[in-house]
């Protein structure tokens, strides 16, 4: 493991400036933007070439827009700002993965990770600070939940992602997906992620096209309804249980939105989709726990009807979790039943091991020092294991 030029050292990190009044026009989407202009008294074409300034050239001074007049570059550096988050830690893994662990003004820290392929570059983007849901084995969910993120602090990840991944100037560097799967339920703070995916998409900042762009939900089934109305793009769903009593303590949330429910929003949002799409179902293989052939026999049945791509996930251990990465001959078992039943089914590599790169790990380590995470010093399930 290497770690990258951190910017900022994490104990005086805290003291963070803040830009409470002006606009972060890193978080205005395109029609937001259009309106921030006309009320200036400016056009709104404005828009478009102010979100290539900050998206495309990564420029956050206004004073180099050179495009736009002397007057209005004055303007809008008097009444609002560009204005991204601190690079706390910058960790590369020795399989190239890339960890940020990143602070927002108010002093909490999240985390935004980078993951190369041969022919892709995803990052892995957060949406709150903690989570609510407490799946049992995610250590984001052990540190609780503190509050969403605005659309900026969603946004800023992509910017600074895409800035430091440039500086290196590597071929095969670049973000070429982004899932909205780090920190937090994206589905539970709905309007920043629409908003920022909306900023991910247009042509005039990242343009990723919406078989780029992956939402990803343990399964608030209301706001996959309401997701479905509003964007087309991909959708995965936080599965990690073939049946509803084993899935109520896995993802608590599943007591409110049971299996059956899912699965429906899951075939009503294909249904919205223009194109032809799967849902992306992700199983993280615990041993002992949801590893077996029934388990996989009971995804087949469960999955009867709903276009799927199954990612299964050998989960990536943490300190005090309770749980064990299932065996290599329980894995291949798991995915041949699943392939031979004719469901497209990829056994994910487990990447970043050395930089802590699962969910929530390394902000989880910083919040150690609040304490929160004490009340799991016993883990919940699975240590009869
Ligand atoms: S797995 Fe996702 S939804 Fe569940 S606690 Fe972790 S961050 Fe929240």
């Amino acid at each position: 493991m290497n770690e990258i030029q951190p910017q900022l050292d994490i104990d005086t990190a805290i003291q963070a400036p803040v830009s409470m009044q002006r606009t972060n026009l890193l978080g205005l989407d395109r029609t937001a933007l259009e309106e921030f202009f006309v009320a200036l008294g400016d056009k709104k074409f404005r828009a478009a070439q102010l979100m290539k300034w900050i998206h495309q050239l990564g420029v956050t001074d206004f004073q180099l827009m050179n495009n736009l007049s002397k007057e209005l570059r004055n303007k809008l550096a008097e009444i609002s700002c560009i204005e991204n988050l601190q690079v706390a830690k910058d960790l590369l893994s020795k399989d190239g993965t890339r960890k940020w662990l990143l602070q927002l003004a108010d002093g909490n820290f999240i985390e935004t990770v980078f993951i190369p392929e041969d022919d892709r570059g995803t990052l892995c983007v957060s949406s709150q600070v903690g989570c609510a849901l407490d799946c049992s084995f995610c250590s984001t969910g052990r540190q609780g939940f503190n509050r969403n993120l605005s659309t900026a602090e969603i946004i800023s990840q992509v910017w600074l992602a895409s800035v430091l991944l440039e500086e290196e100037m590597k071929p095969g560097r670049k973000i070429t997906n982004v899932v909205m799967m780090g920190m937090g339920e994206p589905l539970l703070n709905f309007d920043n992620v629409v908003r920022a995916v909306s900023i991910m998409m247009d042509d005039f900042a990242y343009g990723l096209s919406k078989r780029r762009v992956t939402v990803s939900t343990a399964g608030v089934v209301p706001a996959i309804d309401r997701l479905g109305d509003r964007l087309d793009m991909r959708l995965a769903v936080s599965l990690h249980a073939s049946n509803d009593a084993l899935r109520n303590k896995l993802v608590p949330l599943n007591n409110k939105y049971p299996l059956k429910e899912l699965m429906a929003a899951c075939v009503r949002f294909i249904d919205k989709q223009n194109t032809r799409s799967r849902i992306t179902f992700e199983y993280v293989l615990l041993d002992g726990i949801n590893d077996k052939p029934e388990h996989a026999r009971e995804l087949v049945k469960l999955l009867k009807g709903v276009p799927t791509l199954m990612n299964l996930i050998p989960f990536n251990p943490f300190e005090g979790s309770g749980y064990k990465t299932s065996s290599k001959q329980a894995v291949s078992r798991f995915s041949e039943i699943l392939h031979n039943a004719g469901i497209t089914t990829v056994v994910r590599k487990t990447r970043g091991e050395d930089i802590a790169a699962a969910c929530g790990q390394l902000a989880g380590k910083i919040e150690d020092k609040s304490r929160r995470h004490r009340r799991f010093a016993v883990p919940r399930f699975g240590m009869e294991q």
